[in-house]
């Protein structure tokens, strides 16, 4: 919980989806900081079991949620994440496009909401679940484009934050083993949610899921890798 009494570098603001990804990010903050915020953004996701799920998460990590909503529903209606009716296929393999699943500027916005946050609690420090390993598809998710937005937010409030992406260099066996390692598994698997289509009632060794989608096939398969199949 944030503290008046704590320094800034004690504390720190998640980004967090209530996805595989950013609940490993939550617990891996927790080992780290004194103080952890996670920040949930409502940007017109499909599925109401996500901002659900990262309730359940954040009950059982004991850290403060924020939820913040932003409707950008007219600059982002060709969006297939935020748009029930269109497709959720890859690109197709080779393809110079981003996936129809990338938001356009999503984790920059994304980063200057959590820099607001973070400087209203005095928190130094802003953590990211973004990746480059496993869907680099999506420009935002690079490390070039981290450090970029890292100084842009250093010049643009003044105040020294510091941008952590634990699963930058990751794919997602090795998430799965850092949550292990982090004693979240259970947690990760059984209270993340992946899944596109929202399918929170079949069960799987690597938690709920349609089992079909991009995003269960490639948590799937980094389960399978990480500890074999089932
Ligand atoms: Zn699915």
């Amino acid at each position: 919980m944030p503290n008046q009494s704590l320094e800034p570098h004690e504390q720190v603001v998640v980004l967090f989806s209530g996805g595989q990804d950013s609940t490993t990010c939550l617990y891996w903050a927790k080992e780290r900081f004194e103080a952890v915020t996670a920040l949930f953004i409502h940007y017109g996701q499909r599925h109401a079991v996500e901002a659900d799920q990262a309730r359940e998460i954040a009950r059982q990590a004991e850290v403060l949620l924020v939820e913040q909503a932003l409707d950008l529903s007219q600059l982002w209606a060709t969006n297939s994440l935020t748009q029930s009716e269109l497709p959720l296929e890859a690109s197709p393999a080779g393809s110079l496009q981003p996936p129809a699943t990338f938001v356009p500027g999503r984790n920059l916005l994304f980063l200057a909401l959590a820099a607001i946050l973070a400087r209203r609690l005095n928190a130094q420090h802003i953590v990211g679940g973004m990746s480059q390993s496993d869907y680099s598809g999506y420009p935002d998710c690079r490390r070039d484009f981290i450090e970029a937005a890292e100084q842009t937010l250093r010049l643009g409030f003044a105040f020294d934050f510091m941008i952590h992406t634990p699963l930058m260099l990751l794919d997602k066996a090795q998430t799965w083993l850092l949550a292990d390692q982090l004693g979240c598994l259970d947690v990760v698997r059984d209270l993340s949610h992946t899944c596109y289509a929202g399918d929170r009632t079949t069960r799987h060794p690597w938690g709920y899921g349609c089992g079909v989608c991009d995003a269960c096939r490639l948590r799937a398969k980094g389960w399978e890798v990480a500890f074999g199949a089932a």
